[in-house]
């Protein structure tokens, strides 16, 4: 077989406040200042899986060293695990993308917390912005946020290529995922905001530990 594709599943829960910001152009008039993205077809707050993607290769080009190379624009040598993994678009060195990430959507046992429980799972955060010629607090802007506790599902799968080692692609992935935990998901995660932890990881049915592992850098 020469193209193997793995899945990796599991839960995202929300540790603090997680803003990942939706379109303003549909805000209703009266409605928050920054609203958090949600699902059209349910109204739920979701974690898009291009900016689960994007955060995830953003990572790992700093950990491996890319980043300050690259004054923090996207590896393209084609060569480096993230090209490898992630895909590049130089015209020297095209790589196909290997990884997909899914949208990330509430869970069952969250959503059922929600029907029955009547579980709040968003808030509005007022952050006030400071003055500092007058120490006043200026122009409270309202935040939402998905509280504490909430739970989405997780999938991305990769494909691995025959002239690919499937295990550093793993490493690669149990890397990202863990550094991820580390840092944070959204916005604001200088302020605390978006602080994550992954859940029962399996890939293709089997335990799936996240840790931060030694990458090859080039
Ligand atoms: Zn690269």
């Amino acid at each position: 077989m020469t193209l193997k594709i793995k899945t990796i599943k599991g839960e995202i829960e929300v540790l603090t406040g997680l803003h990942i910001g939706g379109n303003k152009d549909t805000l209703e008039i009266g409605g928050m200042d920054n609203p958090v993205i949600k699902d059209p077809a349910t109204n739920y707050p979701y974690i898009p899986g291009s900016s689960l993607k994007g955060k995830l290769r953003s990572l790992l080009e700093w950990y491996t060293g890319k980043a300050p190379q690259n004054n923090g624009r996207p590896c393209s040598c084609g060569r480096c695990i993230v090209c490898r993994l992630f895909g590049s678009t130089s015209d020297n060195a095209k790589h196909p993308t290997a990884l997909i990430v899914r949208d990330c959507f509430l869970t069952e046992a969250t959503l059922k917390k929600i029907s029955e429980e009547n579980l709040s799972y968003l808030e509005d955060k007022v952050e006030n912005s400071i003055d500092r010629i007058r120490g006043k607090a200026t122009n409270p802007r309202h935040t939402e946020r998905v509280v504490p506790g909430v739970k989405f599902s997780f999938e991305l799968s990769f494909k691995v290529f025959k002239n690919e080692n499937e295990k550093d692609f793993m490493d690669a992935i149990a890397t990202a995922l863990a550094l991820l935990e580390k840092d944070y998901l959204g916005g604001n995660g200088s302020r605390g905001y978006g602080r994550i932890k992954f859940h029962n990881l399996t890939i293709d049915g089997g335990r799936f530990d996240i840790e931060i592992k030694q990458l090859q850098s080039n």
